[in-house]
């Protein structure tokens, strides 16, 4: 069993306080993603997993023990490093099987091991060579390898592929979601990478400043976001957030002149609120919120394109369209996006739904 679970977890370095009464819950053989910006604690989060870092206060519980103050190795859990943090005097090999000799295994159940995770990881033609030999995913490989023999309860990659190039990456998100579905051991992801989050994670963990925002499903957190802060962090291109003010009549008047009819509670007469409308959720069908946006620049990605313009409020907006249709900077066009596809959240973040 390596059900793991956070109980109100803090973290101090001297008067700053990195993580606060931090809860969660972390089912077996789960994928789980740690997302949040820069500085939100993540990776102290999961050095604290790791045994790494120490925990202030509150208690961590791997497969019910408290484990707090044991050792990494105790605590039955492995960790990948963004900079793979090899040996760099020892073969692919040793560095493989350094944590089963130091574990005093002998030398022939060691060969056979590091044989069969190498075998796995595609490595085994580069055993006798130093990890200067290597390329950067073949590098990753060994750093996985590592951990994998193992055989951890748990394991914990910080950003394992951000030192790969864009092909690299997708193909070694491919071998991380391959091996866990052949291992099924939990698993715990720090990343930046909104597509490495949505793909490979069951659950997504939304950090921010220390607190947990949301923990869901990705479909949850995209489509469902609990506050602003998730629905602007989850999703890439970011969600457009428009503002706008409450009407008497129970519509929201929005700053670009456009009017969005809601069925919604809404906060009394002349209060500010933001509307959410992902860049796919725009269509040029009949019907919904309609908003005229003049084009700064258009990406076109072959099969879909993502055009930047500005509203009449001087707000920036993204719309993803499919079309072929002939643009030109500077030109003003009309996109709409069905009442369904918009969330409306108040001034403090909170989501007001229908
Ligand atoms: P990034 O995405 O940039 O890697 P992160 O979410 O992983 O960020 P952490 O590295 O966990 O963030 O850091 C959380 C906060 O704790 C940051 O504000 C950081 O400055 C602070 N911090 C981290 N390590 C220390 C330390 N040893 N001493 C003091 N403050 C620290």
């Amino acid at each position: 069993m390596a059900r793991l679970e956070l109980r109100n977890i803090d973290k101090s370095y001297g008067a700053f306080q990195a993580i606060e009464g931090l809860n969660l819950a972390v089912e077996d053989g789960s994928f789980t993603v740690f997302v949040g910006p820069s500085g939100c604690g993540k990776s102290t989060l999961l050095r604290m997993i790791a045994g790494l870092e120490k925990i202030t206060g509150g208690d961590l519980i791997i497969g019910g023990r408290t484990v707090n103050t044991a050792d990494p190795i105790e605590r039955g859990v492995a960790m990948v490093f963004q900079n793979y943090a090899l040996y760099p005097h020892m073969t692919v090999e040793q560095n493989i099987g350094f944590a089963l000799r130091i574990a005093g295994l002998g030398r022939e159940e060691i060969a056979r091991r590091v044989m069969d995770v190498a075998k796995t990881l595609q490595v085994e033609s580069l055993l006798k060579r130093k990890p200067a030999q290597l390329s950067g995913g073949q590098r990753q490989r060994v750093a996985i390898g590592r951990a994998i023999v193992r055989n951890p309860d748990v394991f914990l990659f910080d950003e394992p592929l951000s030192n790969l190039d864009a092909e690299l990456r997708v193909s070694m998100r491919v071998e991380i979601a391959k091996l866990h579905q052949r291992l099924r051991t939990t698993m715990i992801y720090v990343t930046h990478d909104q597509t490495e989050a949505m793909t490979l994670a069951d659950r997504i963990v939304v950090i921010r400043a220390g607190k947990i925002e949301q923990v869901g499903t990705p479909q949850q957190l995209y489509s469902d976001p609990e506050n602003l802060f998730v629905a602007g962090f989850i999703g890439s291109p970011r969600m457009n957030l428009l503002d706008g003010t409450t009407a008497p009549d129970g519509s929201v008047r929005l700053a670009c002149g456009a009017v969005f009819h809601t069925t919604a509670p809404l906060p009394a007469a002349g209060t500010p609120v933001k509307l959410g409308i992902r860049p796919e959720h725009f269509t040029v069908d009949e019907g919904g919120l309609e908003i005229a946006a003049t084009v700064d620049v258009v990406e076109n990605l072959g099969g879909t394109r993502f055009i930047y313009g500005q509203l009449a409020s001087g707000e920036s907006v993204v719309i993803e369209e499919r079309s072929e249709r002939p643009l030109q900077r500077g030109e003003t066009l009309s996109f709409r996006a069905s009442p369904s596809r918009a969330l409306l959240f108040a001034a403090d973040g909170t989501r007001i739904r229908d």
